[in-house]
């Protein structure tokens, strides 16, 4: 009796990746070659590219039989197109890659066997970027000290997207609701057995990255803000370090009008009320813009919208 493999889907969401698209498939089909306990499926999610990604990935799928790819009908960012790969594979496993090649390939290997061994998630941990700037080094830095502060140390710093998940978690994933989405984030959310693997990511193979400090902010937000609601609760403590702080200000301005100015500190009205109202309007506002991005969560929560929209598929 013949026996059935076991499947694998490599995951790829791709926006205007037409340069390495198909040097990637190459690249990635050279290794899985020779995994041949396995067997292998390329989902490619086209993400509103605006060059010829989508005709490329066309060539790509008839001439694979194990290649094929969805597309969308715009630019719906990268985690929306990670979930739409993972509603699509009916494999055993999958394993998410970015299509730039700054995920090595050659460590596919590693990551089977660590599944292998009892790993429902094995996830990439990213040593270096040999083409980080400076701002988005230390800002995902910042990111994941405010993350592990607010959340629990359980968020790794360098945990990547590149990571093999289990079809039992691929199922549990598939169940989560929520628009605002980061797929690690909600990935670690679940739980399961974990190992990480450290890997140095390699420049780019083609092109230059499309998520702009702009963007990833963004992103780093909406992370931040679907994971925990705890910064809803600095404004109360800001409010009580405004009141002690205002409650301070007016022993000393007291003791400066019953005293005739025993300290010297020579306060002038003017100056008392201008830095006070400049503080509490400061502290209000960013009150208002902490409260401002769960509304705003909530609101897109609340549209149930889909994730992503289909324009096409391959045959
Ligand atoms: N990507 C995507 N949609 C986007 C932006 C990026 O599907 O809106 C894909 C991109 O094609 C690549 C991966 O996500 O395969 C990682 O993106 P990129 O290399 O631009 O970012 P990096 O993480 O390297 O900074
Ligand atoms: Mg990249």
């Amino acid at each position: 009796m013949k026996r059935t493999l076991r499947s694998i889907s490599i995951i790829i969401p791709a926006h205007n990746e037409s340069a390495n698209v198909a040097w990637f498939l190459e690249s990635i089909q050279k290794v899985t070659k020779k995994i041949t306990d396995y067997r292998f499926d390329y989902i490619f999610v086209d993400d509103g590219s605006t060059d010829d990604t989508l005709a490329v990935l066309r060539k790509l799928s008839e001439q694979n039989d194990d290649c094929r790819f969805i597309s969308f009908s715009r630019n719906f960012g990268k985690e929306a197109a990670t979930s739409a790969g993972l509603a699509e594979t009916t494999a055993d496993a999958a394993i998410f890659m970015d299509a730039d090649g700054q995920h090595p390939a050659e460590l596919l290997p590693k990551f089977i066997k660590k599944w292998e061994a009892g790993s429902e998630v094995v996830i990439g941990m990213r040593q270096s970027n040999t083409n980080e700037g400076f701002v988005k080094k230390y800002g995902s830095k910042l990111f994941y000290l405010l993350l592990s502060t607010f959340i629990g140390p359980d968020t790794n710093s360098g945990a990547t997207d590149f990571r093999l998940i289990d079809r039992k978690v691929i199922d549990e994933f598939l169940r989560l609701t929520e628009h605002n989405r980061m797929t690690r984030g909600l990935i670690d959310w679940l739980g399961f057995e974990r190992t990480y693997i450290p890997f140095s990511a390699p420049e780019r193979h083609s092109g230059v990255a499309t998520y702009n400090y702009v963007k990833l902010l963004r992103l780093a937000l909406h992370g931040f803000v679907s994971q925990t609601t705890k910064p809803l609760q600095i404004a109360g403590v800001l409010g009580f370090v405004v009141t002690t702080v205002s409650i301070i200000a007016t022993v000393f301005i007291l003791i400066n009008d019953l005293f005739g100015d025993p300290l010297n500190l020579a306060i002038t009205g003017t100056a008392v009320l201008t830095l006070i109202l400049s503080f509490l309007v400061g502290l209000v506002l960013i009150c208002q813009w902490l409260l401002a991005l769960y509304i705003e969560s909530i609101h897109t929560e609340t549209q149930n919208r889909p994730l992503y929209i289909i324009s096409t598929r391959s045959k």
